[in-house]
């Protein structure tokens, strides 16, 4: 329990209506979307709706030796934001304004608290798009998908989250506020401090407004389901789509198990006797050179032994993207605890990471469904489970480490954008070396010398 001199004083800064101290409202808080994690209460939930209020909470924090972990809407899958040392949770769904929208320069100014399909919406009527596009547009914020570098279903030719996001607002730990970048496109005064902040995950400042980047949309697109009767056939295809130098909009895997579950839950015609589906669309400024890269495509998936079924109107398209966007939602209704993985490797060697991961499903005798943004070399391997089974977790352990350390050995890396977390923490010193994390410590001490920004996530103490 904490001082109440000091409930008083959050209180004072942004309203007693705006501070949760009762346990029913901090059990909400209390953990995130990942599985098989601890979850612990915080000691209050603070709900700031300005710039000032949250260099207040921050002073206040520092004074008092208080944890923060600011909280956007939870919806990480690495357990980014579990108030392990407790102390505050800021919680930004009060800062939810968009501040601007610049055609001009293409560029919209926002609150941390933002939802990204708001965003999304608010710059639709401009015929201009915000184009990361991680599975939880609708729920997730900016300020979090800022903080994770979230990437999604258009990466592989959009990019991901770090490449629109021009300029920040950030509380230091010291309590400072810090601006820098701007709408400028070009900007190379002093470090990059965008690339420093994006993928931080609330562990070096919090963030509390953003300018990102909007661009046009494309004019023209195809969409079509490639479904294949082996999975090696599926994975050889993406890797000669990329080879073909076509880069489609959107390139992702579903797994036998992927695919009969999510059929089973949303009734949209997949093929389920099928070991593997890919989702592919290309898009662009022309419709012939859609209708050319689409022939490309077809033909790489011809050759690789696949059928093909092309979206024929709107609607039909929304409906694949719609199945795709239900793999995790479907699989999560099949056993208690769902461990959703995102290991990454190069393009060329998702086959072989496809392969490792059925062969370590089959030695550990789990239920692996495997989906992804197979262009980006983007797997999620979902393991079926239940936390109160301590046999079975023990094998979706070790099945996780060899997961990871097959990521590994491809050239790979342990995250592609769901963050380290508290959940990958333990994996980091296998990809970074001991040279890594001393300057992971380093760069967070430098920052937040006393470990008060999210402590106990991304970066591990020495020790
Ligand atoms: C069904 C499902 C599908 C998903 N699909 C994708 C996907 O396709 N691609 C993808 O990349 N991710 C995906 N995710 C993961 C998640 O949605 C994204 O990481 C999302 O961007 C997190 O946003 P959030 O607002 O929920 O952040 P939160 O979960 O609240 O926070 C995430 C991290 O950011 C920090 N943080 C939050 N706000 C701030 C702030 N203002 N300042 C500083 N730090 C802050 C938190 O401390 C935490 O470390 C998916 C998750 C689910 C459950």
């Amino acid at each position: 329990m904490l001082d109440t001199a000091i409930i008083k004083q959050l209180e004072d800064i942004v309203g007693s209506g705006n501070v949760l101290t009762k346990k029913a409202d901090l059990v909400t808080y209390s953990y995130d979307a990942t599985a098989d994690m601890p979850s612990q209460l915080p000691d209050v939930v603070v709900m700031p709706a300005t710039t000032a209020a949250v260099q207040k909470i921050v002073l206040l924090a520092k004074e008092k030796s208080l944890a923060i972990y600011p909280r956007g809407a939870g919806t990480n899958l690495s357990g980014g934001t579990i108030p392990l040392k407790k102390g505050i949770v800021l919680s930004f769904q009060k800062m939810d304004k968009i501040l601007e929208v610049d055609p001009e320069n293409l560029t919209a100014t926002v609150q941390a608290g933002v939802v990204i399909q708001a965003l999304s919406d608010a710059v639709a009527p401009y015929g201009l798009i915000y184009p990361p596009d991680p599975g939880t547009v609708t729920t997730a914020t900016m300020g979090g998908s800022v903080a994770e570098c979230a990437g999604g279903l258009r990466g592989l030719k959009y990019g991901v989250t770090k490449h629109y996001i021009m300029g920040m607002e950030v509380v230091l730990a010291s309590g400072e506020i810090f601006r820098f970048g701007g709408k400028t496109v070009k900007n190379v005064t002093a470090y990059d401090f965008a690339s420093l902040f994006v993928g931080s995950e609330g562990t070096l400042g919090i963030i509390t407004e953003i300018i990102a980047k909007l661009i046009p949309p494309p004019k023209f697109r195809k969409a079509m389901l490639a479904s294949f009767k082996r999975l090696e056939d599926a994975g050889n295809t993406v890797t000669g789509i990329i080879k073909a130098y076509v880069i489609p909009a959107t390139l992702e895997i579903m797994d036998k198990m992927t695919i009969q579950t999510v059929e089973n839950y949303a009734k949209v015609g997949l093929p389920t006797d099928a070991e593997a589906v890919l989702l592919i669309e290309v898009d662009g400024g022309a419709q012939q050179l859609v209708d050319s890269e689409a022939e490309a495509v077809l033909k790489v998936i011809k050759e690789n032994n696949g059928e093909v079924k092309i979206a024929q109107s709107d609607a039909e398209r929304d409906q694949l993207w719609a199945a795709r966007r239900a793999a995790l939602p479907a699989l999560a209704q099949l056993s208690p605890t769902t461990v959703l993985e995102d290991a990454t490797v190069p393009r060329n060697r998702i086959t072989e990471m496809l392969v490792a991961v059925q062969k370590i499903a089959a030695k550990y005798q789990l239920k692996i469904g495997t989906f992804g943004h197979a262009g980006d070399g983007n797997l999620h391997p979902t393991i079926l489970a239940d936390a109160r089974n301590k046999e079975e977790m023990e094998r979706v352990h070790q099945a996780v480490d060899e997961i990871f350390a097959a990521a590994l050995k491809l050239g790979g890396t342990l995250s592609g954008e769901h963050g380290i977390g508290m959940a990958k923490m333990k994996y980091l010193k296998s990809e970074l070396g001991e040279s890594g994390l001393n300057l992971m410590r380093r760069v967070k001490e430098a920052l937040d010398p006393d470990y008060m920004l999210n402590p106990a996530k991304m970066v591990p103490v020495k020790g």
